[in-house]
Order: C-alpha cells, then sequence, then structure tokens
C-alpha cells in the first residue's frame, strides 16, 4: 500500500515556458530539496520540456493535462502518450471537469485515454466527481460510480490497479468553496469500498485517491485528517511557488498527524453514508 502522499500540479492554461522554468527553479528552491510526499508537476504542453529540464536529478515528476488515444496520425492538433513520454511525462491527467464540460469529452473518450497511457507506461490521474446539482438531489455517489464503472473498470485489473483516481467535486474546483473534510473524506471511503467490491481489497487497496478542488495552504492540512484522502490536485494554488509548497508541507504535517494505522487503508468501509442511495 503506498504510504506516501501524491501532490499533484494542475497549472490549466497559465504559464509561458519562461513563466513556467522561472517556477520550476523557484519551486525546487522552496522545497529545498527534500519532501515526505511524491510531487508532480503539470504545464502546459508547450512547457513540459523545459520543465523536465529544469526538474532533472529531483524526485519531482512531469504531468501532461490530456492526451489523445491514437499513437500518431491525422490528428491536426492533438498529443499522444508516446509524445508525452518523449517530452518527459510519466503522469498525464485524464477526464479532467474542464475537459468533459467545454470540451464534451465522454466516460468512452476517457477509457479510450486511460488504455493509451497505461500502454505506453503513463500513470493516468483520472477526475471524477459530481456538480452541485447532482449533489443537491443526492446522486453523488451514483454519479461517481458511472465515471469508475465507464472508465476505470472497463480495464484489465492489472491496468486499474495503476490509476490514480482524483475525486474533484465540480462545484468545489476554482471556486474557493472547498469541500469539507467529511465531505470529501466520505466520497473517499464510498470510491474505496466500491473499487474494493469490484477490484478486491489488494488491488483497491493500492490504488491513490487524491481529492481537488479549491485546496489551499488555508485547508491542506485539515483535510489530511480523513485517512482515505491521499494526496491532493491542486489548481489555482499550485500557480505560485511559495503556495503550492506550502500545501505540499502542510499536507505532509497532516499525515504524519494521523492516528497510527489510518495512514494505511485498511479502515476502509467503516463509514456512515449519508446519501440517498
Ligand atoms: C483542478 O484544476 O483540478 C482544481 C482542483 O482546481 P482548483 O484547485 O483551482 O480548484
Amino acid at each position: 500500500m503506498p504510504s506516501k502522499l501524491l501532490i499533484v500540479a494542475n497549472w490549466k492554461l497559465h504559464k509561458t515556458i519562461p513563466e513556467a522554468v522561472r517556477f520550476a527553479m523557484d519551486f525546487l528552491k522552496a522545497l529545498d530539496g527534500k519532501t515526505d510526499a511524491d510531487v508532480v508537476l503539470g504545464p502546459p504542453f508547450t512547457a513540459l520540456r523545459s520543465v523536465k529540464e529544469v526538474l532533472k536529478g529531483s524526485s519531482i515528476a512531469l504531468s501532461a493535462q490530456d492526451l489523445y488515444w491514437e499513437d500518431e496520425g491525422a490528428y491536426t492538433g492533438e498529443i499522444s502518450a508516446p509524445l508525452l513520454v518523449d517530452a518527459g511525462c510519466s503522469y498525464v491527467i485524464v477526464g479532467h471537469s474542464e475537459r468533459r464540460q467545454h470540451f464534451n469529452e465522454t466516460d468512452e473518450q476517457v477509457y479510450r485515454k486511460l488504455q493509451a497511457a497505461l500502454t505506453h507506461n503513463l500513470i493516468p490521474i483520472l477526475c471524477v466527481g459530481e456538480n452541485l446539482l447532482e449533489r443537491e438531489s443526492g446522486r453523488t455517489f451514483q454519479v461517481v460510480q458511472t465515471q469508475l464503472e465507464l472508465g476505470l473498470l472497463r480495464l484489465s485489473k492489472e491496468m486499474a490497479r495503476k490509476v490514480v483516481i482524483a475525486y474533484e467535486p465540480i462545484w468545489a474546483i476554482g471556486t474557493q468553496k472547498t469541500a469539507k473534510p467529511e465531505q470529501a473524506g466520505e466520497v473517499h471511503h464510498f470510491i474505496r469500498r466500491f473499487l474494493k467490491e469490484r477490484l478486491g481489497a489488494q488491488s483497491a487497496n493500492g490504488i491513490r485517491i487524491l481529492y481537488g478542488g479549491s485546496v489551499s495552504p488555508a485547508n491542506a492540512k485539515d483535510l489530511l485528517v480523513e485517512p482515505m484522502i491521499d494526496g491532493f490536485l491542486v489548481g489555482g494554488a499550485s500557480l505560485e511557488p511559495e503556495s503550492f509548497s506550502k500545501i505540499i508541507r502542510l499536507a505532509c504535517e497532516g499525515h504524519q498527524a494521523r492516528p497510527t494505522g489510518s495512514q494505511t487503508r485498511s479502515s476502509a468501509g467503516g463509514t456512515k453514508l449519508s446519501e440517498k442511495e
């Protein structure tokens, strides 16, 4: 079972190459060469290679924010898994809600992207989560379950266990409305239990489930109280080296402070589920 946190920066459509390089240099200084977490930066495609150069020799990994499922061909404007590997990526975000919302990405496309990423040894970070209407009508678990069924669970068990899941309630993304630790924890418990049912305990326990949605230095430590949260996917607050490094430091403190035993996931399934289903 992975005992280290995973903390991922998603820069979305921000930063020129010089800005991204400057961030990476300042960030390495801010971290002072040490962190107890696995840390990943997700610049836009254009800055991947340059950021990779700065990160060389450090433990910080690189993620892309999307990919196309074909390796090559007449697909103008697309970027494939082999090209991302070539640029130095080891992770790729798949099915972010902004892609589902603004680019009509479907669960079928998400599944094909997961397959393509895994085929080329990229670790996909699969985003799932409900919108406000779905939450308010008591359909959170149903929405998340469907996204997992149509994406992750169509993969072979061997492939599925390599995926990182990011639970990102859409109403919390970029809104400063972070989910309360217990709200996030409840969905994380649900996901873990569902994965155990479908993949078996051993595979399910090895899958990291991140939380994303307005994570900041102000709430990182509190969220980490929840034993099922294995790290964060951070948007806005990852754009400044000081705030992102602070999140990492506070998250690691929160993780350390968890009662012994809760840093693993053997207690999964004990949470009360307050939704209708
Ligand atoms: C995200 O982009 O995945 C995200 C969670 O953004 P923010 O932290 O800005 O809410």
